[in-house]
């Protein structure tokens, strides 16, 4: 992984959370603010404007960059948390020429731990960890299985869409939607929802034309 990996994953994410906009934006408004689907493409578009800036630089700097500028642009609860989820991984992958996807793992769950401390959140909050947590722990396992590219993405896949559908049997006990109690129950978590839609685009981006 370089930095131009970086780049076209940040694009590829931004295009796919576009794609969904109306069901981002409509979770967010029955159980939040309605402001979720703002927050994110702010930050997508912030990061598309960085392009040139983030080109000459390694690939720990990039997202450190990229952390510390989302976390000006972005409002919300959501803006904090995922800067600080590119900055740890900025940090995790300091003095890596070239991370592998060993690197790459590690450096996603250094991301999802600074999520959870930031957020003093865990699995079973009905929030966006739901869905990284989770897919964090099976990445570690799967690369250290040595899982080939295509078994890799599809596992994941499988296991961010469970999580984010099972997001909608649960009682939020973080976040805006902690207010409502019950009321939130039948409704998935928008973080949880944009966390999908993100591993699913970086997954379809690593296996397209992939031979193994
Ligand atoms: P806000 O809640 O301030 O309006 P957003 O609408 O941008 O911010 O983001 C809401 C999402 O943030 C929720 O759907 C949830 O996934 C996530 N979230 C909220 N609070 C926390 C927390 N403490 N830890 C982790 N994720 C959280
Ligand atoms: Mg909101």
């Amino acid at each position: 992984m370089n930095t131009p990996d970086i780049i076209a994953a940040v694009d590829a994410v931004r295009t796919a959370i576009l794609a969904n906009e109306q069901q981002i934006e409509s979770l967010d408004r029955a159980i939040g603010d309605g402001d979720h689907f703002i927050n994110v493409r702010r930050g997508c578009e912030a990061i598309a404007a960085l392009k040139p800036e983030l080109l000459p630089l390694t690939p720990a700097q990039a997202f450190t960059r990229i952390g510390t500028k989302l976390l000006s642009t972005i409002g919300g609860a959501s803006g904090p948390l995922i800067g600080s989820f590119f900055i740890a991984m900025g940090r995790a992958l300091e003095g890596v020429a070239e991370p592998d996807a060993r690197h790459f793992a590690r450096a996603l769950a250094a991301g999802v731990e600074a999520i959870k401390s930031r957020g003093k959140a865990d699995v079973g909050e009905k929030t966006m960890l739901d869905v990284l947590i989770p897919a964090s722990l099976l990445l570690l396992r799967l690369v250290e299985e040595d899982s080939d590219r295509h078994t890799l993405c599809a596992r994941l896949k499988a296991e961010a869409e469970s999580n984010m559908l099972a997001t909608r049997d649960m009682v939020a006990t973080k976040g805006r939607a902690h207010f409502l109690g019950e009321r939130a129950l039948g409704h998935i978590d928008p973080g949880a929802k944009t966390s999908q839609v993100a591993l699913f685009a970086v997954c379809d981006l690593i296996t397209v034309g992939a031979a193994s």
